[in-house]
């Protein structure tokens, strides 16, 4: 999402608009440049990795950063991903590489390898890859569950459900909630539910809006007549940069798991905010695994 952008603090606007400066460069999983306000604990968790990791890969003997200092980020660590037999095809496109697909999958590379007993890094377009499933045995919804059980759910009503970033590392329900306000929404907080990152709620935390539980139309679409059937979801974090982190996509993939297969109880279209026509947005960015997402919901 992008219209929140100029309300925040201009703290935040100055950090949101230099991440965007350097969102073309693909060197982002690799190499980190250190920004105002980040901690080495954030940028670890954000790159998937252990802060112990993330020190020992810089040669750090402390936690202590500086603005400006470039860090390597080292390959994430398999064993934090939990990952299960189910598979998910997927199909090499021109220009896709192991590791970008990995990445938009939001798994590392030898996970990926192991999945399709690959001896090498040599892929083929048109070859279908299987990507393992992300999953948390933590349950992440009984919140949510709980309130809706409280509410009378349009399910006639929804029609699609739709994913965005929300462009910029900071927020949650309650600074967007007031940001969107300031920009003329009445209703608040444009989407019904919002997915932290760990940085100003929790990693995973599904906040739920008020769009929710009062069953009003989304304000997360450019599109009026969209905005009346579709459920938005957005996550916490600019995925032009930086992927979201393993405990939002089991947080988005729980949330969607119930929506489709509960709430719901119909085939309930499922896209990211680019992929709606005449929407003209990157959302939710290159990083959100979004391929996979589709393999599991379309
Ligand atoms: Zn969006």
């Amino acid at each position: 999402m992008h219209i929140t952008r100029r309300d925040f603090t201009k703290q935040a606007s100055l950090i949101a608009l230099g991440s965007l400066a350097c969102a073309h460069l693909t060197k982002a999983n690799t190499s980190y440049t250190v920004r105002k306000g980040d901690t080495l604990g954030h940028i670890a968790q954000r790159h998937g990795v252990s802060t112990a990791k993330l020190r020992h890969a810089n040669s750090l003997s402390s936690d202590l950063i500086g603005v400006g200092q470039k860090l390597k980020i080292p390959a994430q660590d398999g064993a934090t991903t939990a990952v299960t037999s189910a598979r998910n095809p997927y199909l090499v496109q021109a220009g896709d590489t192991l590791g970008r697909i990995a990445l938009t999958h939001g798994i590392s590379v030898s996970q990926l390898k192991r999945a399709n007993n690959l001896s090498s890094d040599v892929i083929h377009i048109g070859q279908t890859l299987y990507t393992p499933a992300i999953v948390s045995t933590e349950d992440l919804l009984s919140h949510v569950r709980a309130a809706t059980s409280k509410i009378a759910v349009r399910r006639q009503h929804w029609q699609r459900i739709i994913v965005h970033h929300s462009a910029i590392k900071y927020g949650n329900a309650k600074k967007y909630d007031a940001a969107h306000r300031r920009r003329g929404m009445q209703n608040g907080l444009a989407y019904h539910f919002l997915i932290g990152n760990g940085i100003d709620s929790g990693d995973g935390e599904i906040e739920i809006g008020t769009r929710w539980t009062k069953q009003l139309l989304g304000g997360h679409l450019k599109s009026y007549q969209l905005n009346l059937s579709a459920i938005g979801i957005c996550l916490v974090g600019n995925f032009e940069q930086t992927q979201p982190s393993k405990k939002q996509l089991a947080a988005f993939t729980q949330l969607m798991d119930w929506l489709q297969g509960d709430v719901l109880k119909k085939n309930t279209k499922f896209a990211g905010h680019r992929e709606l026509k005449g929407e003209q947005t990157i959302c939710p960015g290159k990083h959100f695994p979004l391929a996979a997402m589709h393999a599991r919901y379309d």
